[in-house]
């Protein structure tokens, strides 16, 4: 059975200035994937999910979320985002943990919503999720790295999305909190069935938990699964950065990524 596609991308492109930052970019995801991102600095990674998140509108191609396309989309609730710089809040700061989880309800469905005397069991559930209900009366700012990323993480998930998009989010989690952090994000894809998209310099280890890697610079290099990704040795990927992902597919089977 085909799965539905969460996001499609069809021969998109966007420039800031003169230069293409995003060029000819395919790119589906799928229910239930969990996919990682990678590329080289400034190969537009982030771009390509402000393209997602309808926060930059490409120059060339469609974008279509959940079926629809991206102008039209009115269900945000549906997407979470976990920012780079989410997890360098300082000591300063003046949130608790349970005010910063539950302004992830307020900026989706507004301040006076209907709902909002179930936003205090709605953040508490997501801090639950996330193994950080105890801390729900600290101040954010005293958290280490890795339990604020947890609640930026809860933040995302307060809405009960289906999909969410982490910009490098173990950017400041030490690592030792770093596996954790992967056991928490394949239980929320294998467990509650969310769709992950997460961008990462770390592609030695997104490879053992993601489903699928996707590598960029401007345009695809790769799309397929995690397995096949690891097969490639030094010379492999040296080679796979100088072709396009179309004339990699006659050696890679990767049916329900590839359109062709
Ligand atoms: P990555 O996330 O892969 O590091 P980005 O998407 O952040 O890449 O950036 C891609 C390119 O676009 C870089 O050359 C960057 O300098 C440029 N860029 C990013 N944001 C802006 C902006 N707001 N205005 C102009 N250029 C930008």
């Amino acid at each position: 059975m085909k799965q539905k596609p969460m996001v499609e991308m069809e021969q998109v492109s966007f420039k800031y200035e003169k230069e293409w930052v995003v060029k000819d970019v395919d790119l589906s995801i799928y229910e239930g994937q969990f996919l990682g991102l990678v590329g080289p600095n400034g190969s537009g990674k982030s771009t390509l999910i402000k393209l997602m998140l309808g926060l930059a509108r490409p120059d060339r191609g469609s974008i279509r979320l959940f079926g629809e396309p991206i102008k039209k989309f009115d269900q945000w609730e549906e997407v979470g985002f976990v920012s780079q710089k989410a997890n360098s809040f300082n000591s300063g700061f003046p949130a608790t943990v349970l005010e910063v989880v539950k302004s992830g309800l307020v900026s989706r469905m507004g301040a006076f919503s209907f709902f909002k005397r179930k936003h205090k069991e709605k953040a508490l559930e997501a801090l639950k999720t996330v193994e950080m209900e105890e801390f729900a009366g600290s101040n954010i700012g005293e958290l280490s790295g890795g339990q604020q990323q947890r609640v930026f993480i809860a933040r995302a998930l307060v809405s009960d999305p289906s999909l969410v998009i982490l910009d490098e989010p173990t950017v400041g989690v030490d690592a030792k909190h770093v596996t954790a952090f992967y056991d928490l994000l394949g239980k929320l894809n294998k467990e509650q069935g969310i769709t992950l998209l997460m961008v990462t310099h770390d592609i030695g280890t997104i490879t053992n938990h993601a489903t699928h890697v996707v590598c960029m610079n401007k345009s695809i290099h790769f799309h397929g699964a995690s397995e096949d990704y690891k097969e490639f040795d030094d010379d492999d990927l040296n080679e796979l950065y100088g072709h396009s992902v179309h004339q990699l597919t006659h050696n890679h089977s990767h049916d329900e990524v590839n359109r062709s």
